[in-house]
């Protein structure tokens, strides 16, 4: 059998005050946690603790914020349209300075599906009510005539990743349209991204990443998973990120590229 060699946990030379640590906020973890999103929090805190960095994942829901300078990270998921209406007010309410504040502070931010849309002006649910998003990046997201439903294969080369692609699966209502502004996070090769029209796929605005792709997707992209993290630590200082043993995580990457 073949046994993957990997370093769990902290290696006993780096003394405990100098650990990086990594501290994730899982936005809406009970509201909204679709098609796998939760792998994406848990192919985090894994891939950083292999590498020795202490990890802590906290669920914010809803009510009252937590303090936002302590967050390295905040992942947001996907929701059904209900879902994005259940959590509306409390997020017009209580999360909006909160993210703002986290992304000041430096934190990185990663938003699938529905959490990228509310993160846009407005998205407008299958049933033609429009609700108002966070404003804090240009775009706004209408109605599709059906919805978009399958697995996506993206090149990413302008995020400077090695593979260059992105392969996830989309299910989702929503066209988004980025304003003029807006960079994305790639160029859709298979599947509808945004809109299924401009081919492009996601955002990339700074420190914040929308997507489109569940699947879980940092799981089949290893190299996205560690692109973020590297940005989150910077935060405190940076730290190495040793190579870890990706060949499954890889071979099911290529395996999609191959069948897409
Ligand atoms: N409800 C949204 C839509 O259908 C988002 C779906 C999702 O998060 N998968 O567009």
């Amino acid at each position: 059998m073949h046994t993957r060699v990997r370093c769990i946990g902290p290696p006993r030379t780096i003394p405990e005050v100098s650990r990086p640590r990594l501290r994730i906020g899982h936005l809406y973890a009970d509201e909204m946690n679709i098609y796998g999103d939760r792998g994406n929090v848990l192919s985090l805190q894994m891939r950083a603790r292999w590498r020795g960095i202490e990890v802590e994942v906290e669920a914010i829901g809803r009510g009252a914020a937590p303090a936002a300078s302590g967050f390295d990270l905040l992942f947001w998921g996907g929701g059904q349209d209900r879902d994005q209406a259940l959590i509306l007010s409390d997020l017009l309410q209580t999360k909006g300075g909160f993210i703002q504040s986290a992304l000041a502070a430096g934190a990185v931010v990663l938003a699938v599906c529905g959490g990228y849309q509310l993160l846009g002006r407005w998205y407008e649910t299958a049933q033609g009510e429009r609700l108002d998003g966070l404003g804090l990046l240009d775009l706004h997201t209408v109605r599709g005539p059906q919805r978009r439903i399958g697995n996506v294969l993206v090149d990413a080369s302008n995020l400077g990743i090695e593979p260059r692609t992105l392969v996830g699966f989309e299910n989702h209502s929503g066209k988004t349209y980025l304003g003029p502004g807006l960079e994305a996070l790639g160029r859709v090769l298979r599947g509808f991204g945004n809109n299924g029209q401009d081919g492009t796929e996601g955002v990339r605005a700074g420190s914040i990443f929308g997507t489109y792709l569940h699947g879980s997707l940092l799981p089949k992209n290893p190299h996205l998973a560690d692109l973020l993290i590297g940005l989150a630590l910077r935060r405190s200082g940076g730290a190495a990120l040793p190579r870890l043993d990706d060949a499954r995580e890889l071979d099911a990457h290529a395996a999609m590229v191959r069948r897409l």
